[in-house]
């Protein structure tokens, strides 16, 4: 299919779009990788009026370490990303998981905020960012909020950005010497959307493990945090975090997978992330 007929504006600056998407409120979608925006309007499950493109924009693509934080602009692409020395050292999280996230042709597009913003249920980087508990940098006419991942995922494609608001940028707490990550996917083929999928945090304590943060994707309708077998984890018990996970989540059946099938899996990628962070491997 084609998509429906729609304006097009390039934005000069963060201002500039902020200002095209007050004009426009509803009417308008912003523009970044297109890797997912395009596929909708192709299939008309979006109708904007018009695209506000940020490609180009200044300042929206670096990478840095400020202080204990990592900050990752809205507009550096997965494949920026994915070779940073910066996020390879300072946050293996996002380094894990993107040889995970689609196909080079897609990670040669698809932006770090465009997934973030996009908040796919099924996609790597909400949980990356939900189980790192980053801040998302938002920028509205009465200029930039930040709000913790905790609070930013509402429902289904659903965030804290409002509709006359962008994403500018996300920051990340920058790795320290106890800080323990886990990450694993299950998916029919690599590069394909997970079944489900796991991203962890955790801090070493002695041979144990605290201030655990599961958060899984492709169980529900947004990433989730699997808080009981958090505390289960910490306990020192994974046979019981596994089983924990029946407080956590209830996957419903989608087109991929059965909802039991699911929470099966969950409890497989609970073994092999909890392995990675005790140092055991996956
Ligand atoms: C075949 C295929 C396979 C894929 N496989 C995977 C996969 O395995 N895992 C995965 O995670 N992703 C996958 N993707 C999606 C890919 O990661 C996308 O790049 C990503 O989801 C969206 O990023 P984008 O920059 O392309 O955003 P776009 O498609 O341009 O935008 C997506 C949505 O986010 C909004 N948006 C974009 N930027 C901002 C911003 N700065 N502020 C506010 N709103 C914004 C847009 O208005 C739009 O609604 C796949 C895509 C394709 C086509």
């Amino acid at each position: 299919m084609k998509p429906a007929p729609f304006a097009y504006a390039k934005a000069r600056s963060v201002e500039d779009a902020v200002r095209l998407l007050n004009e426009h409120g509803d009417n308008a979608k912003l523009l970044a990788g297109g890797q997912s925006l395009m596929a909708t309007l192709n299939m008309r499950l979006s109708q904007p009026a018009i695209l506000i493109d940020l490609n180009g924009i200044p300042g929206l693509d670096g990478i840095a370490l400020n202080g204990g934080d990592v900050a990752i602009g809205a507009l550096v692409r997965h494949a920026t990303a994915a070779k940073s020395d910066v996020i390879a050292r300072h946050v293996p999280l996002i380094a894990m998981a993107m040889p995970h996230i689609g196909h080079p042709a897609i990670r040669n597009r698809g932006t770090i905020g465009g997934s973030i913003a996009f908040a796919d249920p099924a996609a790597e980087l909400p949980a990356c960012f939900l189980a790192l508990n980053g801040e998302a940098e938002i920028t509205g006419k009465n200029g930039t909020r930040r709000v913790t991942a905790d609070d930013f995922f509402r429902g289904l494609y659903e965030t804290a950005i409002a509709a006359d608001e962008m994403l500018t940028a996300i920051r990340l707490p920058s790795a320290t010497p106890d800080m323990r990550y886990g990450f694993a996917e299950l998916s029919r083929r690599h590069g394909d959307y997970a079944l489900v999928g796991l991203a962890a945090v955790a801090r070493a304590d002695g041979a144990g493990l605290k201030d655990v943060r599961l958060a899984y994707f492709g169980v529900g309708l947004t990433p989730v945090r699997a808080t009981v077998a958090e505390a289960a984890l910490i306990r020192g018990s994974i046979d019981d975090a596994v089983e924990a996970l029946d407080y956590d989540m209830a996957p419903p059946d989608d087109v991929q997978e059965t909802g039991p099938v699911k929470r099966h899996l969950a409890g497989v990628l609970l073994r092999r992330v909890a392995a990675q962070m005790m140092g055991g491997g996956a």
